[in-house]
């Protein structure tokens, strides 16, 4: 097997430090006599996970075609494939975390940059009357992090306001006129828990979001559309 090399990433390192570092508090805590089973095995555990941020792979796992290889932290197993067949696996998984392999580490993209399409009115399938001049870029807030994606409306002969095409999706509009930020289900779900069982205030929870979606740089997350005017390809 080739050897793989060590990421570049400082902010997965990090990561990958402090699980390492929970793991090991959490051994010693509960079965110490297991830690000297576990003590010979570090350097092994260390260098399983540091070869998962590096690529020794050319190839489409899915196609073969050679080219970009992207990988999915949300995918179980997060096979390494083209953009063509990510966009298609993802089809239904809007809300998933992209990495693109650069050449030197996996570095994180969104579906939105790859020209993913959210498509509303018609249980998420294309609608035949609507054409690029009825997309927006809308800001999605889901348990994973915040999202922008580009929302293509349902344009049929008397189509639904956006609010309602949007509760459709399962999405829950901001507002009411032609609202542009919206939250998933899944979402409020989680934090009506998150509020109840550890009293997470509403500001808390949204920051734990904004880490979630960038945790190095977490202010350069949006707190809503209208503050990160967008413009189409
Ligand atoms: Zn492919
Ligand atoms: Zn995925
Ligand atoms: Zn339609």
């Amino acid at each position: 097997m080739e050897l793989h090399k060590y990421p570049k990433n400082p902010e997965r390192c990090f990561s990958i430090f402090f699980i390492i570092l929970h793991i090991n508090i959490w051994i010693v805590q509960t079965y110490p006599q297991a830690l000297t089973s576990w003590l010979e095995l570090r350097n092994q555990y260390l260098n399983i996970l540091l070869q998962q941020e590096a690529s020794s792979h050319t190839h489409c796992h899915i196609c073969n075609i050679q080219g970009d290889l992207y990988r999915c932290k949300d995918c179980f197993g997060s096979p390494l494939c083209c953009k063509e067949c990510l966009l298609h696996s993802h089809t239904h998984h809007p809300f998933h975390r992209i990495q693109k392999w650069n050449g030197q580490f996996f570095e994180s993209v969104t579906l939105l940059q790859l020209g993913y399409l959210l498509h509303a009115g018609h249980g998420s399938h294309a609608c035949q009357h609507s054409s690029p001049d009825n997309e927006t870029i809308i800001c999605i807030v889901d348990v994973l992090g915040v999202f922008q994606h580009k929302l293509r409306w349902c344009c049929c002969q008397e189509p639904e306001p956006a609010y309602a095409q949007l509760l459709r999706l399962g999405l829950y509009p901001a507002s009411i006129e032609q609202p542009e930020t919206s939250f998933t289900f899944s979402l409020l779900d989680y934090f009506h828990i998150d509020s109840v069982e550890c009293k997470t205030s509403a500001n808390n929870f949204y920051n734990k979001l904004r880490r979630f979606t960038n945790s190095l740089f977490p202010d350069s997350v949006p707190v809503s559309q209208f503050s990160v005017p967008l413009t189409f390809d």
